[in-house]
């Protein structure tokens, strides 16, 4: 397992916002974390980066105890909706910044970028700002950034969140692809039932800080284990 998460428990004040969340993500997998809004998705998905600190339970990477590590020692990508690029410095700065913060040597680092560029499609536009690309393009830099140095684990909280829903659906299919050549071990937060259907291997089901159920997309959908999942994610009529 890349990811197991055991009995989380995080409370803001009084307010249980993770409530006793278990969770196995198998390497190479792409995972979806989906919940309506205030489910407790983007807390779980910050607790595995790090920047939150659970209540109690255990959070393993690899089979370490990451619970109390510091973000930058648990080898983790993320891309946030608004987790912007740096405005002043090139795409292929951009990218190469945390390959400089991780003391790559030079010649690495170009070629490292230019693999990523390759990668992302974006070859021509290395030289360009962040203000000269779309909204889609951005996001994808955002993930080049997140892939430089080659993290354990992606973690994307509703990355396309703020686009409109072609270039969104472009972005998934993209994402899709872009996890079939990589392999990076993936888990996306969406409250976008479509979105997760679309791209998911495995759907993990939030509500209320607690997980109601863990499945392929199409085992939920035929499967759901109670009214809520069945709401969620079953049959529209
Ligand atoms: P989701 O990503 O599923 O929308 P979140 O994990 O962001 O949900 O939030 C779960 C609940 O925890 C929400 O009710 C939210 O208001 C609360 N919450 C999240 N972060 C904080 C915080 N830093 N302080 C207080 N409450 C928070
Ligand atoms: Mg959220």
């Amino acid at each position: 397992m890349t990811i197991q998460v055991n009995h989380l428990v995080k409370r803001f004040g009084n307010f249980l916002a993770l409530d006793d969340v278990s969770l196995s993500v198998k390497t190479g997998g792409l995972v979806a974390l989906l919940g309506p809004s205030g489910s407790g998705k983007s807390t779980l998905l910050r607790s595995i980066a790090g920047l939150e600190q659970p209540d109690s339970g255990e959070i393993y990477l690899e089979n370490g105890d990451v619970t109390h590590a510091k973000v930058q020692e648990r080898r983790v990508g993320f891309v946030f909706q608004h987790y912007a690029l740096f405005k002043h410095l090139t795409v292929r700065q951009n990218i190469a910044f945390p390959l400089q913060i991780a003391r790559r040597p030079k010649n690495y680092v170009r070629q490292r970028v230019g693999e990523l560029l390759d990668l992302i499609k974006l070859e021509g536009l290395g030289d360009r700002y962040p203000a000269q690309l779309s909204g889609g393009q951005r996001q994808r830099v955002a993930l080049a950034r997140a892939l430089a140095v080659e993290p354990r684990v992606l973690l994307l909280d509703e990355p396309f969140g703020a686009l409109d829903a072609n270039v969104r659906h472009d972005l998934r299919v993209w994402l899709r692809r872009l996890h079939d050549e990589v392999h990076v071990t993936t888990l996306i937060v969406t409250h976008d039932r479509e979105e997760a259907m679309e791209i998911a291997d495995t759907i993990v089901v939030m509500n209320q800080g607690r997980i109601e159920q863990v499945g392929s997309p199409q085992s939920l959908y035929d499967q759901p284990k109670n009214p809520f999942v069945m709401g969620f994610l079953g049959p529209v009529n």
